[in-house]
C-alpha cells in the first residue's frame, strides 16, 4: 500500500507540489490526471525519490520516511524505498547495450545478488508476460517503441516491487503501438498489481483506475472512482479540465 501525507517540492522558487495527500490499498491502481505542468511527473518522482520531496511523508510497503526541509534521507533509505518500487518511464529508458533478457537480468544480479541463471528464469517468466519472450535476445534498437516500453515494464517488475509508477508510458508512441502497451497494464492491474500511472489518455484513465486524481497547480483538485471524477465531478476546475478535453 501507498500512504501519501503532506508532500511538497518546490524547485527553487517554484513551489510544484503544494501538500499532496494520497492513500492507495494494495493491489489497487490510481490514474493521475491534470493539465500540463500540475506536478504529475514530479509527485510520481518523489514517489521513487527521484525527486526529493522538501516536505511530507511517504509509506510504500514496509518503508515509512519522513522530508523536512533541506534534510536529504540517507542513501539507505533512499534504496530501500526504490525497492519497493518499479519506475516505467515516457522514453523506455533501456540500456542500449544489453539485450531484452541482459535488461530484465541486470537489477536482478547486481541489486538482489541473484545467481545469473536465477535472474535469467525470471527474465524469461517476466518477457513471456508481456508477450515478449521471442526477442529475449533482441537489443532495444531492433524492437519497435511498444516492445521497448515492454521490456521496460518486465525490467520494472523484476526486482517485485511493491507499486509500479508509470510516466505517461504510451505518449512517446505511434498510436498503433499504444494499444499493446495498455494492454500489458491492464493485464497486470486485473492481476492485482498496485500500480500509479500518470497519463493524457482518459478513456484508458476510466478503465484501469480503481481511484483517479486530478491535479492542478501542484495540488489535487478532485478526486474519487472514474465515475466519480469524469461523470460527476465535484470541483469548477475538474468540470473545466475535462469539458476542455470533451
Ligand atoms: P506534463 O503533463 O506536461 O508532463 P506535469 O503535470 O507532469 O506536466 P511536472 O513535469 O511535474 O508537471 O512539472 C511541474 C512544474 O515543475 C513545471 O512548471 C516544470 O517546469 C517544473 N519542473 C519539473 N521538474 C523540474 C526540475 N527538475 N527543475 C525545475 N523545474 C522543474
Amino acid at each position: 500500500m501507498i500512504q501519501v501525507r503532506g508532500l511538497h517540492k518546490a524547485f527553487g522558487e517554484q513551489q510544484v507540489l503544494g501538500g499532496i495527500g494520497l492513500e492507495l490499498p494494495k493491489g489497487k491502481v490510481l490514474v493521475i490526471i491534470g493539465p500540463s505542468g500540475s506536478g504529475k511527473t514530479t509527485l510520481l518522482r518523489c514517489l521513487n525519490l527521484l525527486e526529493i520531496p522538501d516536505q511530507g511523508s511517504l509509506r510504500i510497503g514496509g518503508v515509512s520516511l519522513q522530508f523536512q526541509s533541506g534534510a536529504r534521507p540517507s542513501a539507505r533509505e533512499v534504496l530501500s524505498l526504490r525497492k519497493q518500487t518499479g519506475m516505467v518511464f515516457q522514453s523506455f529508458n533501456l540500456f542500449p547495450h544489453m539485450t531484452a533478457l541482459g535488461n530484465v537480468v541486470e537489477a536482478q544480479v547486481t541489486v538482489q545478488k541473484k545467481s545469473k541463471a536465477e535472474a535469467r528464469r525470471r527474465a524469461l517468466e517476466l518477457l513471456e508476460k508481456v508477450g515478449l519472450a521471442d526477442k529475449a535476445r533482441s537489443y532495444p534498437h531492433n524492437l519497435s517503441g511498444g516492445q521497448q516500453q515492454r521490456v521496460a515494464i518486465a525490467r520494472a517488475m523484476a526486482l517485485d516491487p511493491e507499486v509500479l509508477l508509470f510516466d505517461e508510458p504510451t505518449s512517446a508512441l505511434d498510436p498503433e503501438l499504444v494499444g499493446e502497451v495498455l494492454k500489458v497494464i491492464k493485464q497486470l492491474a486485473s492481476e492485482g498489481m498496485t500500480m500509479v500511472i500518470v497519463t493524457h489518455l482518459m478513456k484508458f484513465a476510466a478503465e484501469v483506475a480503481d481511484q483517479v486524481v486530478l491535479m492542478d497547480k501542484g495540488v489535487i483538485v478532485e478526486e474519487g472512482t472514474p465515475e466519480e471524477v469524469f461523470q460527476h465531478p465535484k470541483s469548477e476546475r475538474a468540470v473545466q479540465f475535462l469539458n476542455m478535453l470533451a
